[in-house]
């Protein structure tokens, strides 16, 4: 064939037929989360004012620094948006949606435009879906938006990630770290990679997470934020680490996060898989008290999370996950005789009401057989249950993927396998 005389720009890729319906089943699910979550839809312009994304995102970062899409037309100053959360506040303040009442649930899916190099993981024109909880103060808020992010892979099925979290405490906790930041790196400043060294200055703590070797060995060693933060601040990271526990929720808590934005306050986290190679984020959020008030709205907090959905699809191909084809069961009761089966039946309810997807044999076949069938529903969990467990309260729970076996009470197995709500 000859070669096009046109082609897509570089990092921007076509959705085509075939493709598109793997899409098309993300965003119905991600919907469907919102439902469950009580987030409402939110879409706005894919252009912006150029100033609205260099105030909201900062001057200092990479985004506005060297990787806005761009132009001027007559006296207008045009970008397409690199990210979400400035265009949702704008549109908050713009349309005074504080005055519908309450917290402004809200959630997002669309395209994201960064002139970044290309590679995996990395496009010029890449697509997010993000939720924002605008008005609470809450630390229930900073879960609450994690915990859709995270339910929306659960579903999919992608549940080798880490959760990392860190506080970046307020203005006043940043500064007086700022300053043993900087003592620290002082000694250390011509060691240091030149971009890190410009950020000495301006933005010290994005020196944390640079990805320059040389700087490795000087950051390892650095004081951490956490030691630094004001009483208020560790209460709200202290309900934040209490509330993800509580939903069952593991993490750990990097010190060295600090996602670079300067709007960013207390709660930053990422969710991070190795299976997505060196761009290895699928999402990531925090809270942001101060951008409202920066954007000339009210003082107003909020929290959110970005995720990016060509990632997800990446870490999906890896693990061999197939959106498009039929859903995973979560639970799979396999039953022993009648009496079992008719237990059986009756706690079907208990896990669907949790939002677990459960199913069991209706057709009496052996064990085998029903090990074959909750194999072949690709179930997550399988649960055995005969006379003896029924009377003994002791079930045999499998973990269908790793092939390990537990003897727990029925309360116990709820605990373990109950989803995010
Ligand atoms: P950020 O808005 O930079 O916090 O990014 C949030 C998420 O969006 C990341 O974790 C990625 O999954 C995704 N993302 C960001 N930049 C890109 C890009 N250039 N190409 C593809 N995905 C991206």
């Amino acid at each position: 064939m000859a070669k096009p005389l046109f082609t897509t720009h570089t990092g921007m890729v076509d959705i085509l037929p075939g493709e598109v319906e793997k899409w098309q089943q993300l965003e119905l699910l991600i919907r469907d989360t919102a439902r469950r979550f009580h987030f409402r839809e939110i879409r706005t312009p894919i252009m912006e004012q150029t100033e609205l994304i260099a105030r909201g995102v900062g001057q200092l970062t990479d985004i506005v620094s060297k990787e806005m899409f761009a132009f001027d037309r007559g006296d207008d100053h045009y970008v397409l948006r690199p990210e979400g959360t400035a265009p949702v506040s704008r549109a908050y303040i713009e349309h005074n949606l504080k005055q519908r009442g309450g917290t402004q649930q809200l959630f997002y899916i669309g395209p994201m435009f960064r002139a970044e190099r290309p590679q995996k993981g990395r496009q010029r024109q890449f697509h997010q879906f993000g939720a924002e909880i605008i008005g609470s103060p809450n630390p229930a808020a900073d879960v609450d938006v994690i915990a859709f992010m995270m339910d929306v892979y659960r579903q999919v099925g992608i549940r080798n990630f880490t959760l990392k979290i860190n506080s970046v405490g307020d203005p006043e906790s940043r500064q007086r770290y700022k300053e043993v930041l900087q003592d620290y790196l002082h000694p250390n400043l011509s060691k240091l990679s030149k971009v890190s060294q410009q950020r000495f200055e301006t933005n010290p703590m994005r020196i944390l997470d640079s990805k320059e070797e040389q700087d490795r060995p000087i950051v390892e060693d650095a004081p951490v934020i956490t030691d630094y933060l004001n009483e208020e601040c560790l209460e709200h990271f202290d309900l934040v680490k209490r509330y993800l526990a509580g939903l069952g929720i593991t993490y750990e808590v990097d010190p060295r996060l600090v996602r670079g934005l300067d709007y960013y306050t207390k709660t930053a986290f990422e969710l991070i898989s190795p299976d997505l190679g060196g761009q290895d984020a699928l999402g990531a959020g925090g809270r942001y008290d101060l951008l409202i008030e920066e954007l000339g709205g009210p003082s107003t907090p909020a929290v959110g999370f970005a995720a990016g959905i060509e990632r997800l699809f990446i870490a999906c191909d890896a693990l061999g996950i197939e959106l498009g084809s039929e859903p995973a069961v979560d639970v799979y009761l396999v039953t022993i005789g009648e009496k079992a089966r008719n237990w059986a039946l009756s706690h079907l309810h208990e896990f669907r009401q949790k939002g677990l997807s459960c199913t069991m044999d209706y057709a009496g076949r052996s064990i085998k057989a029903q090990m074959k069938d909750a194999n072949r529903e690709n179930a997550r969990f399988s649960i055995i249950i005969g006379d003896n467990e029924l009377e003994t309260g002791e079930f045999t729970l499998r973990d269908m993927e790793k092939s390990e076996e537990r003897n727990l009470s029925l309360d116990q197995i709820h605990k373990l396998i109950a989803p995010v709500m």
